[in-house]
């Protein structure tokens, strides 16, 4: 019998979480007993929602889903993914735009630490064309993003596109 807690890390900007990611996470749960959503302080984008919105707005999303833990971080992924002794990195796949892009940052990551491994899991139909800023777009035009994200969320864009 294999005692070892099964952990992966799902790291993105989550800027916010949609029901996209929330799909990623919860069908995650059926091969990971525990998932860290980390959340990447990205310099190179520039955010509508801070890190600590974009945390908080993950956990109100999570908060039924006792498994995922969200946390924060900058710099390397692979620094972030040792420091926390995990060793799986679990990413979602929407079109086939994704996979050269997601390619690439898992062969470097693999070139950084070959100890670690990605796990891509394909998005569902219905989520494929699901992005964050896709989200941001439509609300900011005042469409309805009722059924694309978590209502936490929802309220959240209203407040800041008021
Ligand atoms: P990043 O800036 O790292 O791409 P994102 O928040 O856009 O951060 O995405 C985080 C992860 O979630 C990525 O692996 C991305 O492909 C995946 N993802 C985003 N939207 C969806 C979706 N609708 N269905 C499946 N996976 C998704």
């Amino acid at each position: 019998m294999c005692l070892t807690e099964r952990i992966a890390v799902y790291p993105g900007s989550f800027d916010p979480i949609t029901y996209g990611h929330l799909d990623i996470i919860k069908r995650g749960l059926s091969v990971f007993d525990r998932i860290i959503v980390a959340v990447l302080n990205n310099s190179r984008k520039a955010p509508l929602f801070t890190v600590n919105e974009r945390v908080a707005l993950i956990k109100e999303s999570t908060k039924e889903l006792p498994a995922v833990s969200v946390d924060s971080f900058d710099g390397l992924l692979m620094d972030y993914v040792r420091k926390k002794k995990v060793h799986v990195v679990l990413r979602g796949l929407r079109a086939i735009s994704d996979v050269e892009y997601e390619l690439q940052i898992a062969s470097i990551n693999k070139h950084l630490d070959p100890e670690i491994e990605t796990c891509f899991m394909i998005s569902s139909n219905r989520y494929s064309f699901l992005s964050s800023s896709m989200v941001k777009e439509v609300a900011k035009y005042g469409g309805s993003v009722h059924l694309l994200v978590p209502d936490a969320v929802e309220r959240a864009l209203e407040k800041k596109f008021m």
